[in-house]
Parts: C-alpha cells; sequence; structure tokens
C-alpha cells in the first residue's frame, strides 16, 4: 500500500478512542470540564451503564455563546496558550481534546450559560458535526449529554462489557472524585436512581463513609500532614511534597489493589510507585498477599511534575521520584506508627527472617481464635529452624501421623523425634514436584462456562508478559477487550478453587518483585504461584486418612523441608532436643 495521510473522520476517530475507551472516560472528562469550571455541585446521570446515556450538569462557569462551538474543535482549550504553560498546569484539562473526542463518537447536546448572559446555548453534535444551535434558557453552569456511545465504532461497541462492569467502572471514578474533591458536591442516578451522593462538606472523612460505609470508614487513619522534619533531611530546591489523606490499619486488608487511590495535584493518577511506597510503609505489618486501602492526596509544585504522558491523563512524571516517594512512604509509616497498635516483635535470637514473620503472621491471623497450641508456639522459637544447608536432599523419613494442631499444623512422630508440619507449605511441595515433572504435558481442563477476569493496570502488565508461560501450564485465557480477559481452560490442579480468587492471587504474586530473565526461572516461579493457590489452605480441617495420604506424599518428594517459595515446611524437635527440654539430659 502506498502511503496516504487518513481522511480527518478515520483520524479523528482514532484520536477519540485514546481519550475514550469506555463510558467511564467520558464521565472522567465531564467530571474535569466541570472541576476546572469552578463547579461546587456536579450531577451525573447513567443509564444503561452509560451505553445509552450519560449526562453530567454543572453549576461552574458555563461557556460564552460566542465560544460553544470552538469548544469542540480538536486542541482548543481555554487553559493553556504556551509551552511553558505545560509546567504550570494547575487545572485537570489542557489538551483540549475531550470535548471533541467524545462528540467524534456520539450523539451529544451542551446547554450552557455564563452568569453574564441572559440566555443559554444549545447545541446538538451527531458524529462531531454540529446539526442543531439555538438560544434557550437554563440555569448558570453547563450540562453535557452524551447518548449513543461509540454508535458509528461498532469494533469499540463490541468490546464494552456488560452494563454492570460499565456502571461499576463509572461508580469506582466518581467516588474517587468524591474522594479528592470533598468539597463539592457528587451526586449520581442510575436509571433514575440516586445511587450516591457525597455532602460537599469538605471533610473526607464524611465522603469516607459514603463511599466504603460507616465500619471500613472507622477503620481509617488520617495521614497526619508531613510538615518537613527535622530527621528528614533539607528540602532541596523548593518545597517538600505534601501528604494527606487516609489509610487502613494493618487489621484492615483487600486482596488487591484497587483500593489504593491517589491524587496528584487533585488529578486522579495509577501509579506503581506511589502504591509501593504505600505499601512499604506497611511491610511486615500485613499478612502475605493481603494489601492496605488508601485515599491519598499528594500535592507538589506544577513544574516538579509531567501531566502529559497519555491522552488520558491518568499518568504523571515526577521530577524527583525519589523524594516523592520517601515522602509518602515515611508519612504513611509515621501515622500507621503513631496511630495504629502494632505487636510488638521479639525473637529471642533474631534468626526469623521477615518472610518467616511474614507467613506466621499471615497463619496467625487467618485463624485468630484458634491460637496455636502452647507446644506449637514452642517449637515455633526460632531457634529450631533448620538452615536451607542442612535440609537439602534430605528425604523424610517414614512418619506417624498424630493428628492435626490449629487446623494448621501436622504433628507426627518419626524415628527421631517429633514433625510439625505446615499443611499448606507441605502440599505446596507435593504439588510444585508434580507439576515440575509434568510439565510438558501438564493436565488442563476445560470449563464449561468460561471465568470473567476483570484485571487492574498493573495485572493485565503481568498477564501480557506470562501468557506464553500460562498456556504452557495448561491455561487457556484470551483478551476480551479492555480489563477483561476470559478464562477457558486450567491447570487440572486448579479445580475446585475459587478460579478467579485463585488467579488474581498468581496475577498479584507474580507482579511482586522482579522475574528473572532466564525462561525456566520463569516457569518455576509461576508453577510455584499456581501451587500456592491450589494447594490445601492454613485452617482446613484433614481427615485422619487426608492427613496420612499428604504425609505419605510428602515423604515421596526430592525436597520434603520447603515449600517451592523456600520457606521450611516442617520443624524437626530431635529426640535429643526433646530430653534436653525436659531437663532429662
Ligand atoms: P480541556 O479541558 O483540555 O481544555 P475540553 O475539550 O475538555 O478540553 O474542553 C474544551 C474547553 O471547553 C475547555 O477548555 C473549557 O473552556 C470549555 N468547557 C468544557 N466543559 C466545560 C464546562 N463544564 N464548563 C465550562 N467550560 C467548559
Ligand atoms: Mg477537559
Amino acid at each position: 500500500m502506498t502511503i496516504r495521510v487518513l481522511p480527518p473522520e478515520v483520524a479523528a476517530k482514532i484520536a477519540a478512542g485514546e481519550v475514550v475507551e469506555r463510558p467511564a472516560s467520558v464521565v472522567k472528562e465531564l467530571i474535569e470540564n466541570a472541576i476546572d469550571a469552578g463547579a461546587t455541585e456536579i450531577r451525573i446521570e447513567v443509564r444503561q451503564g452509560g451505553k445509552r446515556l450519560i449526562r453530567v450538569a454543572d453549576n461552574g462557569c458555563g461557556i460564552p455563546s460566542a465560544e460553544v462551538e470552538l469548544a469542540f474543535a480538536r486542541h482548543s482549550t481555554s487553559k493553556l496558550s504556551s509551552v511553558e504553560d505545560l509546567t504550570r498546569i494547575i487545572t485537570l484539562g489542557f489538551r483540549g481534546e475531550a470535548l471533541a473526542s467524545i462528540a467524534a463518537v456520539s450523539h451529544l447536546t451542551m446547554l450552557t450559560r455564563p452568569a453574564d448572559e441572559p440566555v443559554g446555548s444549545y447545541l446538538r453534535l451527531e458524529g462531531g458535526n454540529i446539526i442543531n444551535r439555538e438560544g434557550r434558557g437554563c440555569p448558570v453552569g453547563t450540562m453535557v449529554t452524551v447518548e449513543n456511545l461509540f454508535y458509528n465504532i461498532p469494533a469499540r461497541l463490541k468490546f464494552l462489557r456488560s452494563e454492570t462492569t460499565e456502571r461499576q467502572h463509572i461508580d469506582q471514578l466518581i467516588t474517587r472524585y468524591a474522594m479528592a474533591y470533598p468539597q463539592l458536591r457528587f451526586s449520581v442516578t442510575h436509571e433514575g436512581r440516586l445511587t450516591f451522593q457525597s455532602t460537599g462538606s469538605g471533610q473526607l472523612s464524611d465522603v469516607l463513609i459514603k463511599v466504603y460505609g460507616l465500619e471500613v470508614a472507622g477503620q481509617m487513619l488520617a495521614v497526619s500532614s508531613s510538615q518537613p522534619r527535622a530527621e528528614d533531611g533539607p528540602s532541596e530546591d523548593g518545597q517538600e511534597p505534601r501528604v494527606s489523606g487516609y489509610v487502613s490499619v494493618p487489621t484492615l486488608h483487600r486482596a488487591n489493589r484497587d483500593h489504593l487511590t491517589f491524587f496528584v495535584n487533585g488529578r486522579w493518577v495509577r501509579d506503581r510507585m506511589l502504591t509501593h511506597a504505600v505499601e512499604q510503609a506497611y511491610h511486615t505489618l500485613l499478612p502475605v498477599g493481603r494489601h492496605p486501602l488508601a485515599v491519598l492526596r499528594v500535592d507538589l509544585a506544577p513544574a516538579e511534575l509531567d501531566v502529559n504522558i497519555h491522552p488520558a491523563k491518568s499518568e504523571v512524571k515526577f521530577l524527583h521520584s525519589e523524594r516523592v516517594f520517601a515522602t509518602v512512604q515515611k508519612a504513611v509509616r509515621r501515622t500507621l506508627v503513631e496511630q495504629a497498635p502494632i505487636p510488638v516483635i521479639s525473637p529471642q535470637s533474631g534468626q526469623w527472617t521477615a518472610a518467616d514473620w511474614e507467613r506466621r503472621q499471615a497463619l496467625i491471623t487467618a485463624d485468630r481464635e484458634r491460637l496455636p497450641t502452647q507446644l506449637a508456639l514452642d517449637a515455633q522459637r526460632p531457634g529450631e529452624f533448620l538452615t536451607p544447608a542442612q535440609q537439602a536432599e534430605d528425604k523424610l523419613p517414614p512418619l506417624r501421623v498424630l493428628g492435626q494442631v490449629a487446623r494448621t499444623y501436622i504433628i507426627a512422630e518419626g524415628p527421631s523425634g517429633l514433625y510439625l508440619i505446615d499443611q499448606h507449605a507441605a502440599h505446596e511441595r507435593i504439588l510444585y514436584e508434580q507439576l515440575i515433572a509434568q510439565k510438558e504435558q501438564s493436565p488442563a481442563q476445560a470449563l464449561l462456562e468460561p471465568t470473567i477476569l476483570e484485571l487492574t493496570p498493573d495485572q493485565i502488565a503481568v498477564m501480557e508478559e506470562q501468557l506464553p508461560v500460562l498456556t504452557r501450564l495448561g491455561f487457556t485465557i484470551e483478551p476480551f477487550g479492555g480489563s477483561t480477559y476470559l478464562v477457558r481452560a486450567v491447570p487440572a490442579v486448579l479445580v475446585g478453587t475459587d478460579l478467579r480468587q485463585a488467579l488474581a492471587g498468581i496475577v498479584d504474586e507474580l507482579a511482586e518483585g522482579r522475574m528473572s530473565p532466564l525462561a525456566h526461572e520463569r516457569e518455576k516461579r509461576v508453577i510455584a504461584s499456581v501451587c500456592k493457590q491450589a494447594a490445601i489452605k492454613a485452617g482446613q480441617v484433614l481427615s485422619d486418612e487426608e492427613l496420612r495420604e499428604l504425609i505419605r506424599q510428602l515423604e515421596a518428594t526430592t525436597m520434603p523441608r520447603t515449600c517451592p517459595h523456600g520457606r521450611p515446611t516442617m520443624i524437626h524437635l530431635s529426640q535429643a532436643q526433646l530430653e534436653r527440654e525436659f531437663g532429662r539430659r
């Protein structure tokens, strides 16, 4: 094919696609415009998950009648006039693309009036073309109605998810903005029913109650505003970034990172660095694989920030990202230390690694009411952990099962003393060796109904990366548009688990830490994380028969003493140790 310039309507649709991915993107752009217009009240009306209708009405400054049409021209904006302005953006919009993009792919009407004009302007566009314009009476402010989104892009329309899913995206977005702007009154109706309303009181805690409910909101801690402190060292040029908002107490946590919400200079952003800073502040305080809730606002000089990264404006680049990281991490950590009771950790010999501790915490939390018995506590004394060197290639002697403790550990007797075996870790080891052995033809199980996975941006990145490995292991996973994936088959070991949870767990685990560049190392890690999901959990009651079978299979493994993640599967109390402890020697 020869090179040709695209016809304008094709170019416009392509450009629109970058801004408007789904109904929630329309809501986002319209809300941002209302905020930029100085509105104090923003009403959002949605029908059929936004596919049928999205209406955003504000009481902001309105658009002068002479400029209404210009607002829909591509790259027309009242918020920016020079390249230098890009370094001092304080508005949410600046690209002048949103209205043009939305209008290009929908039927759109605008009704708007500034305070100093007696009549409002009414404008109707279809596919970006103005088809009607007239004067009309209306209150001061702007109302934009978007109907039949993507009516002229069937490909995009096809990829939209169910009404429920699109509606959830919209709700999540609106509640985020309501949290970022507690001084504004937001209200949302779906099919004419009011489903969310913020008071506009200016108190973030009021919005948290509306978004998360009283119980959860009551467990959120206000982040102590981070006045620069002496021990933080002097800030370099200009100001220290400021952090404010709320974070969850360590006992409140979630399985994914969806509840980490960040606003940078009032703009909702996705940002791995900020996520990481918060999670690091919780280091060792949360059970493994669990994530905190946070609503944090970071403010810094506009020149410290590049907001012009992506048409959807949901990513930013920090000029001094280490400094932002440190400020956020310290502010959250300080909040937790000062306000949340932290369990006192005092292992006698300091031989426990952080991982040991985290694992123990996770088990205790998972099984809070069933505290380990005194025997288990004694045996968990740090000094009793064997070093990996001792364990290598150390086959297990035949063991006689005595019972289960705290629904988590198996007690067994062997020729040389007592064994306490972690049922989950042991099962992980068993499954791991089985899967490694059959790697080339792992039995896969087709699902009668495909499982639908809705992934976060972080998870999608991992999924795309590891899809070949997952496929080799027996998964059949297909992208299904946007953040959705269809799972049609899984490795047989996963049958019977909660698949959605298991898959999310696998993807989340892979998202953490660096992936080895070596293919076989990567594969091992993926296998290990599959095993973690498939394995019997702590807290699960096992029959005598099941206990014996588990131990029998563990005896057959080549490395019975560690789980695939390298943690111990068992604690061995030798005959000699028992005698010493009881003062017999
Ligand atoms: P941007 O927000 O990047 O400037 P948009 O396409 O979203 O670009 O909007 C174009 C212009 O239309 C804005 O710069 C603003 O002047 C005007 N505008 C859009 N929405 C509103 C609104 N709700 N109230 C007042 N003015 C608005
Ligand atoms: Mg805008």
